[in-house]
């Protein structure tokens, strides 16, 4: 069987004294090895990265704008390659890979206006002969470590930025899908990226542990779910390091008695079962304000899931395909299961359907009558599930979603523009979508969740990214024309 390096100084290396299996969803069968780095390939890939750093920050802005121009249009060619990539070991539809290439090409067009993104200040004569300055420096050696929903745009949100502004990075992909990240680092260096500047190291939580104690590790960027992200962001923050750790979701849904029931029913099948239901911004809980609204809006859900074809990703046909591994699709029938026991109305049952072949497939499941307090709500699920929260009234509705532990994305649905004013005024959420269903900003913006969706103070990706990945120095200058000794004791004043 194939075995998944690592890629250091670029160069495919690995002990491979650990390794893994990766699968290919649709038809459940081992498809490759991949290796689990061991903490000395870790420590070899962040010592590449820091001998490459001094060079990489020297390099001039337009040279380093280069690489991401090239970089876009090697994505750009390359799109189908590295759409069959990803589906082949996550198994999501082949339109859908290629439309998380394209958000992911957002991150390097941003990147690559980098000599605006790493501008600083400048006031001049701040006191008699002084003027000063602001620079916004590399932090160093970043870790990147990523999970296995988005196996190019996550890494994409991380990885241009952080090097567009002179950093260089070990980039820690998820162990279920790791090829894409090698593809990538290899379009980097076509690109024009100097070898070492992105190293890819696969594994596990060994490897992981071994970028947060690594000393010249600087700042840790991660993608995963929230426990994981809670006890990295520990971790590493308390070693000194920055970081910005992302983490789960369970996203909301409100739709008024005002909206257009269909256009919002369109809205919540595509939202929540899209990608199998496997983006952390997919819509997992639907919240009908008032009983007529729910009743609709169950029925056009309902009628909508019969249509849905299921299949394997590289059939054109498929509109979704199988989960990415048979303990997650356990996991998923379990939560309905579960649903039904609690006492829960499960409207569609998904995990019934049967499929051929040993693919990690399930049907899509509609679950009414929800409330917190069922493991159903209380949890994120990751799975083409949605729930139905039936309350009276748009307060009720807010205040639902104020409650729940995560923040990561919400939206509402209404013809009022009051309504949807109100709303983005009063809900305690990162990511906001008035009519429209997965709310992720285009990357101008940046990207992150509120409360159990983020621990750390930066967003990922857009101008929130160039504050993460440099630090700011500032400079007080004056060029005397020293005439007469002069010394002061007192704070320095500008009066
Ligand atoms: P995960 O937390 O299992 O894994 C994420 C990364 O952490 C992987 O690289 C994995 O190898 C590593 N990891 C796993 N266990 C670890 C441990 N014990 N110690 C250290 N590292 C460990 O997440 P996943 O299953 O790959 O991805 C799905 C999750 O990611 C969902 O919860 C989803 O909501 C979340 N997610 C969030 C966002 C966001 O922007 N907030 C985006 C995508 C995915």
């Amino acid at each position: 069987m194939n075995l998944i390096r690592h890629h250091i100084a670029a160069q495919q290396t690995a002990i491979a004294e650990r390794t893994g299996t990766v699968f290919d969803p649709a038809t459940g069968t081992a498809q490759h090895e991949v290796a689990f780095a061991t903490p000395a390939e870790v420590d070899a890939a962040v010592a590449a990265a820091k001998a490459t750093l001094p060079g990489w920050r020297a390099t001039g802005l337009v040279r380093r704008a280069d690489v991401f121009f090239r970089l876009r249009q090697l994505l750009v060619e390359r799109q189908d390659e590295l759409a069959a990539i990803i589906t082949s070991e996550h198994g999501k539809v082949l339109s859908d890979a290629r439309g998380e290439i394209s958000r992911g090409i957002e991150n390097v067009e941003f990147a690559a206006g980098l000599l605006h993104l790493l501008k600083g200040e400048r006031a001049e004569q701040v006191a008699r002969g002084v003027d000063v300055h602001s620079t916004k420096q590399p932090v160093g050696v970043v870790a990147a470590i990523t999970p296995f929903n988005f196996p190019v745009m996550v890494p994409l949100w991380m990885t241009a930025s952080a090097i567009a502004c002179g950093n260089t990075v070990v980039l820690k992909p998820s162990e279920k899908d790791p090829s894409a990240a090698l593809f990538l680092a290899g379009l980097y260096e076509e690109a024009g990226l100097p070898a070492g500047v992105l190293n890819v190291v696969q594994g596990d939580r060994v490897a992981v542990d071994a970028l947060l104690d690594a000393p010249d590790v600087r700042a840790i960027s991660f993608v995963g779910s929230t426990p994981i992200a809670r006890s990295i962001y520990e971790r590493a923050s308390a070693a000194g390091k920055r970081v910005q750790a992302l983490g789960g979701a369970k996203n909301h849904m409100v739709v008024m008695p005002d909206a257009d029931l269909d256009g919002a029913a369109d809205a919540a099948v595509s939202a929540a079962y899209g990608s199998a239901g496997e983006r952390c911004m997919a819509v997992s809980v639907l919240v009908a304000v008032g009983d007529q609204v729910a009743d609709a809006l169950v029925s056009r859900i309902a009628a909508r899931t019969t249509r849905l074809v299921i299949g394997p990703g590289t059939d054109p046909a498929s509109e979704m395909g199988p989960l990415i591994s048979a303990a997650h699709r356990d996991k998923v029938a379990a939560y309905v299961a579960g649903a039904a026991a609690e006492g829960a109305t499960v409207v569609v049952d998904g995990t019934a359907r049967r499929f051929d072949g040993e693919g990690f497939f399930t049907g899509v499941s509609l679950i009414d009558h929800v409330h917190p307090g069922m493991k159903v709500y209380d949890e994120e699920i990751f799975g083409p599930v949605l729930a139905v929260v039936r309350v009276q009234s748009y307060d009720e509705a807010v205040d639902l979603i104020n409650r729940n532990p995560f923040g990561n994305g919400t939206a509402i649905f209404t013809r009022d523009g009051g309504t949807a004013r109100s709303f983005e005024y009063d809900i305690e959420i990162g990511m906001v979508g008035v009519n429209v269903p997965i709310p992720v900003p285009v990357g101008a913006f940046s990207f992150g969740g509120w409360r159990d969706s983020l621990f750390g103070d930066a967003h990922i990706y857009g101008p929130e990214s160039v504050h993460f990945y440099t630090r700011s120095k500032v400079t007080t200058t004056r060029w005397p024309d020293h005439t007469s000794s002069q010394v002061d004791l007192g704070f320095p004043s500008n009066h």
